[in-house]
């Protein structure tokens, strides 16, 4: 359990944030890149100290529930965009949405505000004999993709999907020679996040050869590239990993 305060917060885009969270005890978590994700917990409206929990393995769970509300702070996953351990810093990019708790927090957010983190690890591992990779995600997952791309070899073959509710949200990509980036937005369309993405994939050419694909987003999206690789286009289950980041219509628990 790391306990940070902001540093800084900029507006990327209308719905994209980054918070920069600091401090001595960054030099505590172990950087892994890709898609290393944490447990983030920030203070409720009103809440002006953060009660982290004490346990520092996955008996917190059963610790932090036993918490009155009025004390417990909120908890939502999220990746580590950038880590810059000299600076005893990390970036995390929030996708906002509505007045949900996380968004409402990036809002209020200001430096000297306390939050925490908790390392829950990667997914993304690309096995040595790759010979491209295909990245599918909606908004949430963008974050972890650009720090996928930002270790992705020039020479790897890379496709990228990427969804994002509106066309502002669509950046510049600083990505590696190899990488082609396909954008989407629904744009105020009433569709189910990752159904733009989801659709492009039924036709798409493939990288050639043994390909890795890791797809992340919205938990539908995430399973449904899965079934339509492996049962239309006869990709081996082993060589997909995917991971549902948020489930529409559900709060995350915490
Ligand atoms: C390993 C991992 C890494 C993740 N990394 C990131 C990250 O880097 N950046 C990031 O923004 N998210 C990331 N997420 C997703 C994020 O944890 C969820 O979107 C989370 O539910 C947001 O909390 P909230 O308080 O905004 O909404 P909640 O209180 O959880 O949900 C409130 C309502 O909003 C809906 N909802 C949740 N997320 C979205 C969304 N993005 N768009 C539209 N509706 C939504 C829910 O279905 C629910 O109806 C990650 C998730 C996982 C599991």
């Amino acid at each position: 359990m790391i306990t940070l305060e902001v540093r800084r917060r900029e507006f990327l885009t209308p719905g994209f944030a980054s918070v920069t969270l600091g401090g001595p005890a960054v030099r505590d978590l172990v950087v892994a890149g890709a898609d290393q994700a944490v447990r983030l917990f920030f203070p409720r409206e009103g809440q002006t100290a953060l009660r982290m929990p004490t346990v520092s393995n996955e008996a917190w769970i059963a610790q932090f529930m036993l918490v009155p509300k009025s004390v417990r702070p909120w908890v939502r996953n999220l990746t580590i965009r950038r880590a810059r351990p000299a600076d005893d810093e990390i970036d995390i990019e929030f996708a906002l949405h509505g007045d949900s708790p996380m968004s409402s927090w990036v809002r209020r957010a200001a430096p000297g505000d306390p939050a925490g983190i908790f390392d829950i690890g990667t997914v993304y591992r690309l096995p040595e004999h790759a010979e491209g990779q295909l990245l599918v995600g909606d908004e949430t997952a963008l974050p972890a993709v650009l720090s996928i791309l930002d270790g992705t070899p020039p020479s790897l073959p890379t496709e990228v999907y990427l969804e994002v509710a509106a066309e502002a949200d669509i950046r510049p990509v600083g990505a590696p020679a190899g990488t082609r980036v396909h954008w989407f937005s629904r744009d105020g369309a009433d569709l189910r996040p990752g159904a733009l993405v989801l659709d492009a994939l039924r036709e798409a050419p493939l990288p050639s050869g043994r390909f890795h694909t890791w797809a992340a987003g919205e938990s539908r999206l995430a399973t449904s590239v899965r079934r339509q690789l492996v049962d239309d286009r006869g990709v081996p289950r082993r060589d997909i990993s995917f991971i549902g980041y948020w489930r529409l219509g559900r709060s995350a628990p915490g």
